[in-house]
């Protein structure tokens, strides 16, 4: 959202005492349990709360019930095409609202555009505060049994999207870097492009043998895994119809899984 100097400094002048503020808080990947007891307390006293799809639907019970709960993805449609309307009903909802929410899956800062967000906000004046969550990337790997990272198998760890932003048609992601970059590699929103995404990592130098999880769902009761490697796994999608969201998680520390889910 573009807001020019003059216009920010306006709306500075005129609404600097009534301005509510905006809370950005990362709902976690699911599972209630982890959600930051600060995002708990700022749901239980919300005057109104714009979430995205992917909140789980036991966060969103916890919203104090006389808060307004605004759909973000319902109202403004593809919810990567309408940022714009987006922040733009933030900075209204701020001008009459004491706390308003906008409640994010995982981290706020990590693939949400939480980062644009509250660019804007801040552009227009709009007093904001991040509250951190626990993202998918870490929790969905955690919840399958893969420790990202662990002393015999990797030491280092990359996050990456597998899917850059609407409008483009492939991410402008450097996977020939990324594949030697770090000994695991965690790829958010990797589903719909995992063609290309291993055929990169194979042409980079990667072994067709190297592990790969998909985690869909992570950390909710209905969380699946599909395990196998760079050179069979989008096969295996293909015959189990296995789909978004997911994490992939390629590396090594995959092939933890077998012995860390044991006891499940
Ligand atoms: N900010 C979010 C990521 C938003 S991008 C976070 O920190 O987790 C959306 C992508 O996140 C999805 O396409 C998927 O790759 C991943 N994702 C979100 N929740 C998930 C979950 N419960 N299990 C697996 N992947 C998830």
């Amino acid at each position: 959202m573009s807001i020019s100097s003059q216009e920010t400094n306006t709306f500075n002048q005129q609404n600097k005492r009534c301005l509510g503020k905006v809370y950005l808080v990362g709902a976690g990947p699911g599972d209630p349990g982890l959600l930051t007891l600060k995002g708990k307390g700022l749901l239980e006293c919300a005057d109104v709360v714009v979430y995205d799809a992917l909140v789980s639907p036991q966060i969103l019970m916890m919203i104090n019930p006389q808060a307004e709960k605004i759909d973000a993805g319902k109202r403004m449609g593809r919810h990567s095409l309408f940022q714009e309307d987006t922040t733009k009903l933030l900075i209204e909802l701020a001008q009459s609202q004491a706390i308003v929410v906008r409640l994010k899956g995982g981290d706020p800062f990590v693939f949400g555009r939480g980062g644009e967000e509250m660019e804007d906000l801040v552009r227009a004046g709009v007093p904001v505060e991040v509250v951190p969550g626990v993202t998918s990337g870490i929790a969905a790997p955690a919840y399958a049994g893969i420790p990202l990272t662990h002393r015999s198998y990797s030491s280092s760890v990359t996050f990456v999207t597998g899917h850059e932003s609407a409008g483009k048609y492939r991410p402008a992601v450097n996977w020939s870097a990324i594949a030697h970059g770090s000994e695991t590699i965690v790829v958010y929103m990797g589903i719909h492009n995992l063609p290309y995404i291993t055929s990169q990592l194979e042409e980079a130098g990667l072994s067709p043998q190297t592990p790969i999880a998909l985690v869909r769902w992570g950390t909710r009761p209905e969380q699946e895994e599909l395990i196998g490697t760079l050179e069979t796994i989008v096969e295996q999608v293909e015959e189990s119809g296995f789909t978004a969201p997911a994490i992939a998680v390629i590396g090594n520390v995959v092939n933890l899984h077998s012995i860390l889910t044991i006891n499940n």
